[in-house]
């Protein structure tokens, strides 16, 4: 094989990868919103569980303060139930005394059943704060891993790009830029084996000249239909 197609095989080998740590570089952002976003869900339940802890310790609130003004109003009518002196004026202030006792009763059986729902709700807060630390802890790893992943493709591109020119200076320009126009155009495949008469870029059969061509190893040969840079393999 000419000494420029080695050459230029290792070259196309060391684009190829350098073109292949670029892609992975480019996709770490996306990931990194995904494993951010992962976070959400559990986020967001958090939130509404103190939200509904919050309307819960709203309605208790109001409660205690509807039981309060009843409580008042019974200590209220007792005083003025014991000062009056009339018989008609004591009953029906018995009376009220009665109904904002039951309704106090009514308020207070309530006021248990939000407690009640205070509690299942406090087990709940623990609940989704302990499935937010878990993920976060898993977002955390995920993140770390893709951090440590974006320093190594970093560095073996750093390294590819440094072999890459290396190799490549001992070329001659005018073949680098047609290798790097082919490169550009050819969905990163400039050099190719022919075989049994084939192009294995464009895999259509070429003239028996471009074979010939090929064989004679003299200067660079072209498959005639694709355009890339052809060698004989057999
Ligand atoms: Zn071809």
């Amino acid at each position: 094989m000419q000494a420029e197609i080695e050459t230029l095989l290792i070259v196309q080998d060391r684009d190829q990868k350098i073109s292949g740590c670029s892609k992975q570089l480019a996709h770490i952002p996306d990931d990194e919103a995904d494993a951010k976003r992962r976070l959400q869900g559990d986020e967001k339940a958090l939130v509404e569980c103190k939200a509904e802890i919050q309307a819960n310790e709203i309605e208790m609130k109001n409660l205690e303060l509807d039981i309060d003004t009843r409580k008042e109003s019974v200590a209220r009518l007792k005083v003025q139930q014991f000062e009056t002196k009339k018989n008609e004026e004591f009953r029906a202030m018995g009376v009220e005394i009665e109904r904002y006792g039951d309704e106090v009763a009514a308020l207070e059986d309530r006021e248990l059943e939000f407690m009640e729902i205070g509690e299942q709700l406090k087990k709940k807060l623990a609940g989704a704060t302990a499935a937010l630390a878990a993920t976060q802890v898993l977002v955390d790893e995920e993140l770390a891993d893709l951090e440590s992943r974006t320093e190594n493709l970093n560095k073996e591109l750093a390294d590819l790009e440094k072999e890459r020119s290396e190799i490549a200076t001992g070329l001659d320009e005018d073949i680098v830029e047609v290798f790097d126009r082919l490169m550009k155009n050819k969905n990163g495949v400039a050099v190719v084996a022919l075989k049994e008469g084939q192009c294995s870029g464009c895999h259509v059969r070429v003239i028996s000249a471009t074979v010939v061509e090929a064989k004679a190893e003299k200067g660079l040969t072209h498959c005639e239909n694709c355009g890339r840079i052809v060698y004989f393999a057999n």
